[in-house]
């Protein structure tokens, strides 16, 4: 049922049309430049003054360089890969919504990306979301389980956070596996979660290190740093042996280079097929009834377990378990 070696070539490219029109509605329904827009600009605790947030829209999605942000506790992060608003009580690190990047620290020892480098930033959901036409863009990113038939994938992203506990207990609770994608200075300032993530049977990805959006315009060392470093932050937190099969792009921000970087690594693209939005805290009812109807055999459900109050998450999660264990789903992991 569960596979655990991944093959980069098999069974790709199934989601990619159903992630970019959940990018799309998603920024449709928010009104924002883009799934993930609103937390663009999340950065780990202390990047804000040294990054500012500019809020310019022609500004790239850099970074914090490698090595240089403070292991902010779990700020909040980045949220979503449907674009999560800033989290309103997170500490330090919630930049407004429509801060859509930060610049380099000048100190920064990569080279910040110029415009010409990274391309403008449209903040359109489109420009920011969307793979670029012909770009050959989510092509490889999964979005089903990998064995099919009446199964489904759970992924938690933007962990592990205070809320992780709670879901690991109700996963434990329903038999249940499930994905994390972590955030890699999240992972090494709570190394005790990540072992219990692997310890109770679930997976792991990599949600690259500070959650970097758009993650589609960073350039190319940029991209490698953030998909490299967050597994190899992840892999030190969770101990020897510890494998990380799949990256999701922040924001769902594939593009050809972060695929092939990622494939470099030996990890698959991962995407998804059912986005209730938790991030954005519809509301317990709306996130369960997205799931219910969104949700077909084989998909792939993208939840928060770390971005700020994942409250709503769950909640929800109590009534989606029984609900998929009665309608005859098994638990699965993606397909790799
Ligand atoms: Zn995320």
């Amino acid at each position: 049922m569960y596979r655990t070696s991944p093959s980069p070539s098999s069974g790709r490219g199934r989601a990619r049309r159903r992630l970019v029109a959940g990018c799309v509605a998603v920024a449709a329904a928010l009104g924002l430049a883009a799934c993930g827009t609103a937390s663009g600009a999340l950065q780990p605790a202390g990047t804000t003054g040294s990054t500012g947030s500019t809020g310019s829209t022609g500004s790239t999605g850099a970074v914090r360089s490698p090595g240089g942000s403070p292991a902010a506790t779990i700020a909040p992060s980045p949220g979503a890969d449907g674009a999560p608003p800033a989290a309103p009580s997170a500490a330090a690190t919630t930049p407004a919504p429509h801060t859509t990047a930060t610049r380099a620290p000048s100190t920064s020892p990569t080279p910040a990306p110029t415009p010409a480098q990274t391309g403008a930033a449209t903040g359109s959901p489109a420009g920011e979301h969307a793979p670029p036409p012909g770009h050959g863009g989510a092509a490889t990113v999964i979005g089903s389980t990998a064995s099919g038939g009446r199964t489904v994938a759970l992924t938690f992203d933007d962990g592990p956070g205070p809320a992780t506990g709670q879901v690991l207990d109700l996963l434990a609770q329903y038999g249940a596996k499930a994905t994390f994608c972590q955030i890699g200075q999240n992972a090494a300032a709570n190394p005790a979660l990540v072992k219990r993530v692997l310890a109770e049977g679930h997976r792991l990805c990599d949600h690259s290190v500070h959650h970097p959006q758009p993650f589609a315009k960073l350039p190319h060392d940029r991209a490698a740093y953030e998909i490299t470093a967050a597994r190899d932050m992840i892999v030190q937190a969770g101990g020897p042996g510890t494998r990380v099969g799949w990256f999701r792009a922040p924001g769902g921000g594939f593009n050809a280079d972060n695929e092939q970087i990622t494939a470099s690594l030996g990890m698959s693209s991962l995407g998804w097929s059912v986005d209730p939005r938790d991030w954005s805290r519809p509301g317990v009812a709306s996130i369960v009834s997205t799931v219910q109807h969104q949700l077909k055999p084989g998909g792939v459900v993208l939840l928060h377990d770390g971005g700020g109050d994942r409250s709503q998450t769950v909640a929800a999660l109590k009534q989606l378990l029984p609900w998929l264990v009665a309608q005859g789903y098994t638990f699965d992991f993606p397909a790799s």
